[in-house]
């Protein structure tokens, strides 16, 4: 623990006084392969993504070496991922062994959530009902498998679409009820432009909805989202694309993330937690003292 907030005041004081552009939180497409068919994700079987291990562990060790001490594996579905032999449980070791401080995989939870020292960003889609519309009767086997992982160290996610924002208050509640997750984070779906035009909120729509989610979280619900980014996601007003953060594909790594050199999709941009990064970097109190609630345990 300690040497996590060392690492922080270190970053702190050649980011913020040095001014120096310092490489933070490094993503992984360590696959496309998944055993889920969700209709919003543009990666999934699509043959692209897949790393070999070697190739995997030269990357996280040069992330390492460029600055990044944050890591997160998403896909596809990480927790599938294998090459001859090797999983994702090895590559997570090998991460900390190496001197990674938070380590977080995107998951569908449909797999059992066995490896410890790593947080788990579990998607669930909406409540029950409409979770299992849009990921195939999988809910229950997720909250079992919430239930029973190894660690409590796991956050709900919610990539809100025109199939389930209108459900927000029961989803919120429902997810809250279980005392399952230590804090529910979110995105808005805006990335891939053909499936937005069909399946994403409106600019009216999506006010509405932060600010639902806001009276939510002064409710006292476990929303993961500061009063810097929920302000800054509203206006979308905030600085990007977001240096500190890169994201790793097989063949190439993108600054921030895929869709860098994609303005139109940029200057929507409704991943929340890029939002919270630019507000940590723009030295809102409200933003550090989220992060330090979600990952300072
Ligand atoms: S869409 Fe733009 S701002 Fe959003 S995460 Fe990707 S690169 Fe960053």
């Amino acid at each position: 623990m300690a040497a996590k907030y060392l690492s922080w005041l270190s970053y702190g004081f050649k980011t913020f006084l040095l001014k120096k552009e310092i490489p933070y939180l490094f993503g992984m497409v360590i696959t496309d392969k998944c055993n889920l068919n969700c209709f919003y994700c543009e990666s999934k079987n699509s043959g692209r993504y897949h790393f070999s291990y070697d190739h995997a562990k030269a990357t996280i060790e040069n992330a390492y070496q460029r600055g990044h001490r944050s890591l997160y594996f998403t896909g596809g579905e990480p927790m599938v991922w294998e090459d001859k032999g090797h999983t994702i449980e090895e590559l997570i070791q090998f991460s900390r062994e190496i001197g990674f401080l938070e380590i977080f995989i995107f998951t569908n939870g449909t797999i059992p959530l066995k490896i410890k020292q790593c947080n788990y960003i579990v998607t669930i889609d909406g409540p029950k009902a409409i979770h299992n519309e849009i990921r195939y009767d999988t809910y229950d086997i997720i909250l079992n498998n919430v239930e029973n992982a190894v660690t409590r160290a796991i956050f709900a996610s919610i990539t809100f679409s025109k199939s389930n924002y209108l459900y927000l208050d029961q989803f919120v509640k429902e997810i809250s009820a279980t005392k399952l997750f230590r804090g529910i984070s979110f995105n808005l779906l805006t990335h891939w432009p053909e499936i937005v035009a069909e399946h994403g909120v409106t600019q009216e729509e999506r006010k509405k909805l932060l600010d639902d989610l806001w009276s939510l979280k002064k409710e006292g619900f476990p929303i993961v989202i500061s009063k810097a980014a929920y302000k800054a996601l509203r206006n979308n007003n905030w600085k990007r694309p977001i240096p500190q953060i890169e994201l790793g594909t097989k063949d190439k790594i993108f600054k921030c993330c895929r869709d860098v050199d994609n303005p139109s999709v940029c200057k929507n941009c409704g991943y929340a937690n890029c939002v919270e990064v630019s507000q940590i970097l723009a030295l809102k109190p409200s933003a550090m003292w989220q992060v330090i609630k979600m990952v300072g345990e």
